[in-house]
């Protein structure tokens, strides 16, 4: 069996390991995960991707799962020294975090595309599955907010997601091609994955590459949504308070909304099995909190399930 799932950072990555215990399980035979660059930025001359390397990470086992983002024994010498020389110290760059970074930056600079840089790391990494940016095309999500229209980055770090956010824009994704490798595993694929990823800020710059979109939309197989929400709230970040501004609401019908046309099921958790769903998607209610090793792998299967190919 062939799964294609769609991924932001962190609590996609969260969600994949469970996939790819799954896939270690004999479970399931190819996985190819279409990463979020909405959130990429240059900084102290180098391209960041922390969706992509957030997955990287979580996969490769390197993660730091205490502070929850970038990679575990992590120093921070590089970027300390950086500020003390007037340079941009606002975004946090370990040191460890840097050596991928130069890598990948240097790469770039040589001409190749950051879809075949990106297999490179991943190969380095030692992982079995195919990493893929949505696009090798400069795509970039921005912020409308009651303070103004912000990057990415300035909002999330920067200002901490402090501003409520109005609308959300992809520059360049209506020019964006997907990046080698995408239509085709979305196309072979079983089963479609949506992560708990955040909808607005990770699987939504996906999905504003217009021949991604149109290839989900025409997909013969089942496509299955994981909510990253749990009795309403946000596990971290602000997932729910836009939703609540954008969509109206935190309750299961609000994040079905999000990707309307293209699910066939929603997985929940029990804790949002008495508020509002929607009337066309078949809904799951399961324990989504992806505490542990037990828990991801439970969560997976049960996804593999509501796409109605029991693991
Ligand atoms: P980012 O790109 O690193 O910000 O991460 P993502 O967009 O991939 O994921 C962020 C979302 O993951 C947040 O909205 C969280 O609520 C969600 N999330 C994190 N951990 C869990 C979990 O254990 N279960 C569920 N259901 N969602 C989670
Ligand atoms: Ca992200």
């Amino acid at each position: 069996m062939k799964v294609t799932a769609l991924s932001g950072g962190v609590g996609g990555a969260r969600f994949l390991r469970g996939l790819v215990a799954l896939q270690a399980a004999g479970e399931l035979d190819e996985l190819t995960v279409v990463g979020n660059v909405g959130d990429d930025l240059e900084i102290l001359g180098l391209h960041v991707s922390p969706d992509l390397d957030s997955v990287l990470y979580a996969l490769a086992g390197l993660s730091d799962e205490e502070r929850g983002w970038g990679r575990a024994d992590e120093t921070w010498n590089a970027l300390e020294s950086a500020g003390a020389l007037g340079g941009d110290a606002w975004f946090r760059l370990g040191d460890r975090d840097i050596g991928l970074h130069l890598v990948r930056s240097q790469g770039l600079r040589e001409g190749r595309p950051l879809s075949a840089v990106t297999a490179e790391l991943a190969r380095a990494c030692g992982l079995g599955l195919t990493l893929l940016p949505a696009t090798d095309d400069p795509l970039r999500t921005f912020l409308e907010t009651p303070a103004g229209t912000f990057p990415f980055q300035t909002w999330f770090v920067g200002h901490g997601h402090r501003d409520e956010v109005d609308a959300v824009h992809y520059a360049g994704a209506p020019e964006a091609t997907p990046a080698p490798g995408v239509i085709e595993a979305i196309e072979a694929a079983d089963v479609l994955v949506l992560t708990p990823s955040n909808p607005y800020v990770s699987i939504h710059p996906i999905l504003a590459v217009p021949a991604i979109r149109e290839a989900v939309a025409a997909r013969a197989v089942p496509c299955v949504a994981v909510s990253p929400l749990i009795g309403g709230k946000a596990v971290k970040g602000p997932a729910d308070r836009m939703l609540a501004r954008m969509a109206g609401g935190t309750a299961p019908a609000d994040v079905a909304g999000c990707y309307a046309g293209l699910i066939d099921a929603l997985v929940i958790d029990e804790a949002d099995g008495d508020a509002a769903r929607p009337d066309d998607v078949r809904i799951v209610v399961t324990q989504t909190l992806m505490r542990d090793d037990e828990a991801r792998l439970r969560l997976a299967a049960a996804v593999l399930e509501a796409a109605g190919t029991p693991a």
